[in-house]
């Protein structure tokens, strides 16, 4: 190929689905008004046409209904629900039906005369730039979009008996609005394309402490507030860990900035290693960790913390240099009626009892 937009890294494929997706429902609800719009003001307009017989006017108009219908299927579909297709299906159906109506009513122009083929030549270079603008996708949809309704209108074309020759000059201008179309939806998929990686990354940012690897406060807030509205809901317990690297400022004091990150990064390796998958750990402050255990009650939360003090005790390889780190922790158990704010000051009270009865140590929230 050519030209290709910047590649979406696997993890973020999904959401960048959802996000073409959205972009489509959007498109669809363009095109369907738009398409309703102006297949109107041509049927119309064409009434008003000397030398269109009422009999020509409603076999165009048959031509035209198929579009209508499908318009009018792709507003339902937004605006009741119903039917539930997808954005991807209206908008490949839509521009299929616009092939279809155009190369008819060419075909029509082609047997009965020059006012309706006028007409047809010019739909066709606006159809043609249409359905380029439908493929949100890109150029996979284009055989199916272009070459399969082109066939056919060959085949029928040839049927009825109308000379290659004639056609030639007929598709040199809507192919040409096709090769615009191309670039102007090549730029714009390069254009959708940066500007999901763009936010992707601005958010993964925004959620990742960038020393530890670990959520930011920010990232956490609504995983808490998601496990309590399900505690509320269905009486799931679930609790908090709080835990302070213990005199950490000496740390840094004795052996440098340096060496203090690297005990950082370490105590949020260990941490992490000592939890379950459907637990978070989140870089609450400085050298504050916060633990969410989903599906634990205290007790069991006050084991899983006891756990985690103790993988502390054992020293840290700072550039050959073992460095003591030791870690307090405070743990708070869901209560009827709390607060995300109230969960984690109850954390916030056993980690000062734990500090005040000396460090290396886990308290719990008092009842
Ligand atoms: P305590 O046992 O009472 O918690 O004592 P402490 O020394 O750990 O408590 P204090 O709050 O006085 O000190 C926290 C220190 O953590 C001070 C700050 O410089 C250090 N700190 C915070 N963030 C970072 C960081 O990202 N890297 C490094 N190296 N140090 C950090
Ligand atoms: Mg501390
Ligand atoms: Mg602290």
């Amino acid at each position: 190929m050519l030209y290709s937009p910047p590649a979406v890294p696997e993890k973020w494929q999904p959401a960048f689905e959802a996000h073409i997706q959205a972009v489509e429902g959007k498109v669809a609800l363009i095109a369907a008004w738009l398409l309703l719009v102006t297949i109107m003001v041509y049927q119309f307009s064409h009434e008003l046409d000397q030398g269109h017989s009422s009999g020509l006017l409603a076999t165009e108009f048959a031509f035209r209904l198929p579009l209508i219908l499908l318009a009018l299927l792709t507003l339902s579909s937004h605006y009741l629900g119903k039917p539930r297709w997808s954005a991807r299906l209206l908008l490949r159906l839509l521009a299929l039906a616009l092939m279809a109506m155009i190369l008819a009513l060419l075909l029509l122009g082609l047997k009965t005369g020059t006012a309706g083929l006028n007409h047809a030549s010019n739909g066709l270079v606006i159809s043609f730039f249409g359905v380029t603008i439908l493929s949100v996708r890109g150029l996979r949809e284009w055989p199916l979009l272009f070459l399969l309704p082109l066939a056919i209108f060959a085949v029928l074309a040839a049927a009825l008996g109308i000379p290659a020759g004639e056609l030639g000059a007929l598709f040199f201008d809507p192919l040409v609005m096709m090769f615009i179309g191309m670039i102007v939806m090549t730029a714009l998929r390069h254009i959708l394309t940066s500007e999901f990686l763009a936010r992707q990354q601005l958010a993964e940012m925004a959620s990742t402490d960038p020393l530890t690897g670990l959520l930011t406060r920010r990232a956490m807030r609504p995983l808490i507030e998601h496990e309590l509205q399900r505690a509320k809901r269905t009486g799931a317990p679930f609790s908090l860990v709080l835990g302070d690297l213990d005199l950490f400022k000496r740390v840094n004091d004795t052996w440098g900035h340096e060496a203090g990150d690297l005990v950082l990064k370490e105590t949020a390796r260990r941490l992490g290693a000592g939890l379950r998958h459907q637990d978070a750990l989140c870089r609450w402050g400085g050298e504050e960790l916060l633990i969410l255990l989903p599906d634990t009650p205290i007790e069991g939360a006050r084991e899983v913390a006891e756990k985690l003090r103790q993988v502390m005790t054992l020293p840290i390889d700072a550039h050959g240099q073992p460095i003591n780190q030791t870690i307090s922790l405070g743990v708070s158990g869901f209560r009827e009626d709390d607060t995300l704010d109230i969960l984690v000051s109850r954390a916030d009270e056993a980690l000062y009892t734990a500090k005040h009865n000396g460090r290396n140590r886990v308290e719990i929230a008092a009842a």
